[in-house]
Order: C-alpha cells, then structure tokens, then sequence
C-alpha cells in the first residue's frame, strides 16, 4: 500500500477527552474516529489491526473446534424475559420497539440468543460437547463510557458459548479455552496475567479474567509474591475476614451461604427487580460496616461504596445504617445523601479489614440499593490500604502485591442458568432431557487494540507488537520527485517485499522526511527503511527498528534478511 492511495489521517492534536496514552494515540494515529460517546469508526489503519487480533483469535478458537457462528445484534425481548434478565440488567441494556411495538435490545451478550438456537438444534447427549462462537459487536450503554474504544458503548467481542452434558465436560472445554486464551494473548505479543473474578451479572460459579498489566487499567489484581495465585481484588478481598468478627447482624437477617441472584435479593428485600443492582458488605474491626451498591455497569461495589461514604455508613446493622442517611430503603440515590460524606475514606484508618463481594459467606448481609446512572465515577478507590500487604488466602509463604490491568478476556462456568431458565435441554443416555450445561468466554477485541498500546508506545508513537502492525514495514523515499533512481529503487523495494510476503506501506507522498519519520512512528510500524540518493549511490538502505533508538545502513540485497 501507498500513502499516496492511503491517507493516513494521523493528527499532532490530541483530543480533549483523551485521558489514557492508549486513547490519545489511536485518535492520532488516525486508528478511530469518534462520533458519538463511546462510538467510534475504525479508519482503514485501524481496522487492519483489529482484523489481526480477529485472525488471531479464529485461529485459536478453531484450533479447539469453535464453530463460527454470526447471530443477530438485534434480541427480541422475550428471550431476555425467559432468563429472567430483561427486568435484571439495568439501564447498560439499550432497548428498543419496532414499528410493531415489539421491544427488543441490542445485544450486550448473547446467552439468551445462543440458548435459544440450541435448545431448537441440539437434541441429544451425543451432540456433546460442542462449542460455538462469534466476533462481533455489542452494545452496552456504560455509564460513563471513556479512553475512548476501551470503554466504548459499541464494541466488538468475541464470544463463545459451550454445551456439556455434565460438569466434568464443562470443566474439560473450559481448561481448553484458558489454554486458547493464553495462546491468544501471547501469540498478540501482550504481557497479562489470568486472575480469579467475580462472574458478576453474567452469573455462574466458576470465572477467571484475563488481565493486560497496564498502570492506567481500571482493575486490580493482586497476586501472590510467592505462588500463582491471582485474583481480581473485588475477589480477592473476599475471603474470609482477618480478624473474627462478633456478629450484631441477627442470624435471622443473615443471608444464606452461596450466591443471591439479583431477583432473590430484590424478593428478600421486597423491591422492584428492575432497580436492584448489586451490593456488597464490608466487615469492619467488629462492626460489618455497610458498602454500597454497584451495577453490572462499569462501576464496581468498592467505587460505588467510596463515592457514599462507606465510613458515614458504618453502622452495627445495615437497617440502621440505611436509616442514618434518612433515605428511603431501597431508593437511595446520591442526590438524598446527606452532602457531607467524606469523599475519600481511608480504608485503613476507618478500620476496613475486609470485603466482600459475590462469593458465598455466611456472615454477611445483602444490601440492596437503587443506584442513580447519572452520578459521576467517584475517584478511584486505593485499594492498597485494604489487601496489599496481606497474606496469600493460598499458600500463607507470600503476600499479596496490587497490580493494575485491563480486562481483555473473561471465562465463565455458568452451568445451568441459562438452559433452567429456558428449558434447553437434551436426552442424556437414559433417553431423560437435562439441562444443558453451559460455559460462556469473551474476548474484548477492539479493546486489546487499545491495551496492546498501553504496553507498547514512547514519546513518538506506538510501538506495535509484530503480530498486530497495520503494515510490517515502512518504506520511506525521500526526495523521490526530484530523483529517478529513488523513485525506481523504491518501487523495486515495494514489489520486491510484497512478493516476499511482507505488508509494506510505502510513504511516497510529497512530503519532508522528518513528516514521513514522524508518522511512520506514530502509527508505529515495526520496522522502517529510508530510501535516499545518498545511501543508494552506497548501494545501501537505513534501516531502523521501532523500537530501536538507533539506525543502520544495510546493503539493498539484505533488506528481506534483515526484516525476517
Ligand atoms: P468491564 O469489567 O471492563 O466492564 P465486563 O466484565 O463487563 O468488562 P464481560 O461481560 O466479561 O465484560 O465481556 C467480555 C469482554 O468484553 C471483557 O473482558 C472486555 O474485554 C470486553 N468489554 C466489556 N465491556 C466493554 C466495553 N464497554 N468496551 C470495550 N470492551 C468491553
Ligand atoms: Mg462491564
Ligand atoms: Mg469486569
Ligand atoms: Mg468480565
């Protein structure tokens, strides 16, 4: 490709919105192109490197017989009332009526519409295990949708859903596409790491995310210093607490072990289902002291119970505790908070030892409020002062260390949540129909396009990982108008690499070479080689590396060798 047939579209601007290096340098690299919050058009440089994390990914996905599918991003309601989750999902879910008044949303997931295709399709034990996929784009309507396509409202995914007829194939699939995961991941040049999670809204027991490490990921992970344990510190807080606890909450009030789907919560507490969120408890010395809620959205408990004060709120008894902010239970929203919570809370200093959010305890106590989507992403809470330092819940040699990362994959045991809920079932060998077990796996496509960058950029640009790079190499020719020889030896280069199977982009526009140098960085081509009279009548190229400071004269015939 030529830049002359290729407009690079790069900018020097960077946009006003643009908090992470990520975001700033795709919209001026000229990758995307916003249109709307958290809409984005991927330009043709962009999209050339989506297409190979797709690559990727079909690969990895074939390899342990994912069979591509292509559903619909259009869900009729009723298969989202049969799960249960049209009342459930909260306002992230975009719906919408056709001209007959029909409701429906655009996908944020496809459980729903994959159990509904198998339930009509799959009739038998033997039938199993079969695993089915597809990469394509989703919506979530965020609340507060930023750093650009990381956290957009339409995204592309990868989702993949599996059909067992017992645990022990579930769990098979499952270790297989940890496996495909970690291939995926490496294969893309990225340094992450899989960590325990909470499965959320999603549901299910069993879940572990894959995190790209990146300072500006908006997760937390802390990891053993001694042994491979990692987990997400929602989870990871979540173990049992340090110090024991005396209990002021009456057995009674107390839930049961195990996880309360949203719709149990809502019916202990006798609230409208569709405005439950989530909610979660933190112990405190002897107290369990009342955190707050959070959504399937993007806010996550420890956020939401910064932004109310957890402090403010800790009480013996979360009914008190409700009570002292004079709101109503169950529609507390930050506008009726009392105005002087502390913004910040010391988690330390107010004496928080542990939290705990979705793994089963028996010594906690749902709380259920209706979150307000309009309020504003509270600061980050430092999650250091509440785990870091701690010992490992695993192997009691290490402790635990936080780092940050970015959620680009999520594997999920759901078992029989969906299939339950909508009667898919199929003949085991005795001729009697069981729900089908399911497992779910995503991968966030366009995302990794984002955390790949977050790990790999400098000053000057992005420094693509090879396997990602819109274009293997950058020809660069310089004064090309004004000189026959380079404009020959250019185009011999050019069609030399392409029938050497290379993906060069030729910079042939017009332009002064420190403009051709300074976009061929930005847009972070692995390698560069400058074409010019000088180096010609020597016989040989420059050459340089992206992500070398230096570069280096090379003779013509070497270029393919060296680019190998
Ligand atoms: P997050 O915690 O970041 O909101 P999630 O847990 O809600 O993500 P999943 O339901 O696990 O997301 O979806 C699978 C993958 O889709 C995620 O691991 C992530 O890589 C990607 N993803 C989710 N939400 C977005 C988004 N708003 N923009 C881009 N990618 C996203
Ligand atoms: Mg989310
Ligand atoms: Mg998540
Ligand atoms: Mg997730």
């Amino acid at each position: 490709m030529r830049t002359s047939r290729f407009p690079l579209f790069t900018s020097k601007d960077t946009p006003a919105d643009a908090d992470i290096v990520s975001h700033q340098l795709m919209v001026r690299a000229g990758l995307v192109k916003k249109l709307g919050a958290g809409l984005y058009t991927w330009q043709p440089l962009g999209l050339r490197v989506m297409r190979r994390v797709e690559r990727i990914v079909r690969e990895e996905m074939n390899r342990i017989n994912g069979l591509e599918v292509l559903m619909p991003a259009v869900q009729p309601a009723e298969l989202w009332e049969e799960s249960g989750r049209w009342s459930l999902y909260g306002p992230e879910l975009l719906r919408l009526r056709d001209r007959h008044e029909r409701s429906f949303c655009i996908g944020p997931t496809h459980e729903e519409v994959i159990t509904d295709y198998l339930r009509q399709e799959l009739r038998s034990y033997r039938q199993l295990p079969v695993t089915f996929y597809q990469i394509q784009t989703k919506f979530r309507d965020e609340i507060r949708p930023r750093f650009g396509v990381m956290r957009a409202r339409e995204f592309v995914m990868k989702d993949a859903y599996s059909f067992h007829i017992d645990q022990a194939s579930l769990e098979a699939t499952y270790q297989d596409m940890h496996a495909a995961y970690s291939r995926v991941f490496s294969r893309l040049g990225l340094r992450f790491r899989s960590v325990g999670a909470d499965s959320g809204a999603i549901g299910g027991s069993v879940s572990e995310e894959f995190m790209v490490l990146a300072d500006s990921g908006e997760d937390e992970i802390a990891s053993c210093s001694h042994c491979d344990y990692a987990a997400n510190t929602e989870l990871a807080a979540s173990r049992p607490p340090a110090v024991s606890v005396s209990d002021p909450v009456p057995a009674e009030e107390r839930s049961t072990p195990g996880i309360h789907s949203v719709a149990e919560q809502c019916e202990m507490l006798d609230l409208p289902p569709s405005r439950i969120l989530k909610s979660v408890v933190v112990m405190a010395d002897e107290n369990p002291a009342v955190l707050f809620v959070a959504g399937d959205d993007e806010l996550n408990e420890v956020k939401a119970a910064h932004a109310l004060g957890a402090e403010a709120l800790r009480l013996a008894e979360p009914e008190e505790a409700l009570a002292a902010t004079g709101v109503p239970r169950g529609f507390i929203g930050p506008r009726d908070l009392p105005a002087d919570l502390p913004q910040r809370v010391d988690y330390r200093a107010a004496g928080l030892t542990n939290f705990s959010s979705g793994a089963g305890r028996a010594d906690w106590h749902w709380i259920n409020l209706n979150w307000d989507r309009d309020m504003p992403l509270p600061p980050r809470a430092d999650l250091r002062t509440a785990v870091a330092g701690e010992g490992c819940p695993r192997c009691d040699e290490g402790h635990l260390e936080i780092h940050r990362g970015i959620e680009v994959g999520h594997i999920f045991q759901l078992g029989t949540k969906y299939s339950e809920a909508m009667d898919a079932r199929v003949l085991d060998e005795h001729g009697t129909p069981q729900p089908l077990i399911m497992g779910c796996y995503g991968i966030g496509v366009s995302r990794v396009v984002a955390a790949a960058i977050e790990q790999n950029h400098d000053d000057s640009g992005i420094i693509w990982p090879a396997p990602l790079a819109p274009f293997d190499v950058a020809l660069v020719s310089i004064g090309a108008d004004r000189s026959p020889a380079v404009a020959e030896a250019a185009a011999t280069l050019y069609e030399r690499l392409c029938e050497a199977g290379f993906d060069p982009l030729w910079d042939d526009r017009d332009a002064r070479p420190g403009v051709k140098f300074a976009d061929m960085e930005l847009i972070g081509i692995p390698h560069r080689i400058v074409i010019g009279d000088r180096g010609l009548a020597a016989g040989t190229l420059e050459y340089r590396a992206r992500d070398s400071a230096d570069s280096e004269a090379i003779p013509i015939d070497d270029v393919t060798a060296v680019l190998q």
